[in-house]
């Protein structure tokens, strides 16, 4: 399924579901761990026992503002909220959120490629436990039974809530990756969202194009991958423009993407807030944190992507989308030691960008790293010949020196070259000719002629610079 992009846009907004990595549950000292045999991690609370009672874990607080300051958002006084529906899998039959009042509100983040997605909020709420269905192929229709298992039943997440900002499947995997990174970051997540630590909700619709007013959204449920995310918005989008383009109409719907057929089918209608149910927890406070709080946390936050980002494009004077994967690889920081010890920065980027990928690039000495720059920019070495040289520093941890002797990459003597470029005009007196006139495609002929003649160790660019300036 595919349509015209000319015609119609995509809008999406999504939600974004963090577990935050505290020791314990939201409320309760049961452990909030990933795996273990099912119902090991509970306690009276976490079974919804009568009596229990919820007691706010300190350090998911402290997260949810780091978060909150991360995304820029205002950190406010927060209230938990009852949110009532019949789960087997949250014995309570409600869920404790945060729904009027969340603790972070209006915020926003910068993309690697510099566009802003605005924050609506984010809040904390617990998470439910994990059914498994026995028999009928897995789904609950068809069960024989279920079996039940609260592990993850009470465990802290934060809901965050991106506003419909996003126009392409692109941009919802850019702003997930980057949201990942500000969370990792700041200690809140450990981003996996193969184990669910990170789960993504889709809202996706679409209008056509000049249109101002929103199209109806459906919400798309399981996603787990950034790659079955990019899938599902594009079937999706394509689903809802057929739908308008045969006059009929979008029908607000939450739905779940089957990964394996590649589409989304009806999972059901959308609810209401009004079938929540939603009223305050009157076991439970109003959260007030306070400034003294938020700003000590504030003051406590470390460098985040974007902040990085901007410092090695200011820097090295490379445009911002040149340092994604820099910042991403965390190479920065050697980076800019390596050109504070006089490195050339647009080379250094492009080492980090291009031959880096390897884990322990960053473990590079950056002196060695700036005097391998600078044996290639005085045209000691080749590119290909600085390609292996770096390869191999990365792995030996060896001055790039040694490494080159070792390999032969001995430096060309200049004037060693120009005899060998000289010789050649000579002997081959046509191509030279042709080459004069304009004709572009000799001048691979001779540089050509000029590797098999050094065996490999001509800078490429060097000959074709000779070449041109002998033909004045
Ligand atoms: P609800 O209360 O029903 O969950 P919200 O207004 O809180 O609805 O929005 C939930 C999510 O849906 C947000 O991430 C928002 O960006 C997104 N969203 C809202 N309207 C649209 C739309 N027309 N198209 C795509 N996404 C939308
Ligand atoms: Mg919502």
């Amino acid at each position: 399924m595919s349509f015209d992009h000319d015609a119609w846009e995509i809008v999406i907004g999504l939600e974004v579901h963090a577990e935050l990595l505290t020791r314990t549950k939201l409320f309760s000292s049961a452990v909030n761990r990933f795996g273990g045999e099912p119902n090991t991690h509970i306690d009276a609370l976490t079974l919804g026992l009568p009596g229990s009672l919820p007691v706010l874990n300190e350090h998911a607080v402290e997260l949810a503002i780091r978060v909150g300051l991360a995304l820029n958002c205002t950190v406010q006084r927060s209230v938990f909220a009852r949110k009532n529906y019949f789960y087997p899998d949250q014995p309570k039959n409600y869920q404790i959120s945060q729904y009027e009042l969340p603790i972070d509100a209006e915020g926003w983040i910068e993309l690697p490629s510099g566009m802003r997605v605005g924050i609506e909020r984010a809040h904390l709420e617990e998470d439910t436990g994990k059914s498994t269905h026995i028999g009928g192929g897995g789904r609950i229709h068809d069960a024989l039974y279920s079996l039940v298992d609260l592990n993850r039943a009470g465990v802290p997440l934060l809901e965050i809530v991106g506003k419909p900002d996003l126009r392409s499947a692109e941009d919802a995997r850019a702003y997930v990756a980057e949201l990942r990174s500000i969370l990792v970051a700041v200690g809140a997540s450990d981003g996996k969202m193969e184990e669910g630590s990170l789960r993504v909700d889709c809202n996706v619709s679409v209008r056509r194009r000049g249109d101002e007013a929103f199209g109806t959204r459906c919400e798309i449920k399981n996603v787990n991958s950034l790659r079955s995310m990019g899938r599902a918005i594009d079937y999706e989008a394509a689903r809802q423009v057929d739908l308008i383009s045969s006059g009929e109409s979008v029908v607000q719907q939450t739905r779940h993407w089957n990964d394996a057929e590649g589409r989304t089918t009806l999972l059901r209608s959308k609810e209401d807030a009004d079938d929540y149910r939603y009223f305050p927890d009157p076991d439970l406070v109003v959260l007030d944190p306070g400034e003294e709080w938020i700003e000590r946390v504030r003051s406590e936050l470390p460098m985040l992507p974007s902040q990085r980002r901007h410092r090695i494009a200011e820097v090295a004077g490379v445009p911002l989308d040149q340092t994604a994967l820099v910042v991403e690889r965390g190479l920065d920081d050697l980076c800019l030691a390596t050109i504070g010890a006089g490195a050339d920065p647009a080379r250094v980027l492009t080492h980090a960008e291009h031959n880096m990928a390897d884990e322990r690039a960053a473990a590079i000495a950056p002196g060695a790293f700036a005097s391998l720059v600078a044996m290639e920019l005085d045209g000691r070495l080749t590119s290909t010949q600085t390609k292996q040289v770096l390869a191999e520093m990365i792995d030996s941890g060896d001055d790039p020196a040694a490494i080159a002797a070792r390999n032969g990459f001995e430096a060309m003597d200049s004037s060693e070259l120009d005899g060998i470029v000289d010789g050649l005009i000579e002997a081959n007196p046509t191509e030279w000719q042709r080459f004069c006139e304009g004709d572009g495609k000799v001048a691979g002929f001779f540089v050509g002629q000029v590797m098999k003649a050094t065996r490999g160790k001509a800078d490429g660019k060097a000959v074709t610079a000779l070449l041109d300036a002998r033909r004045g």
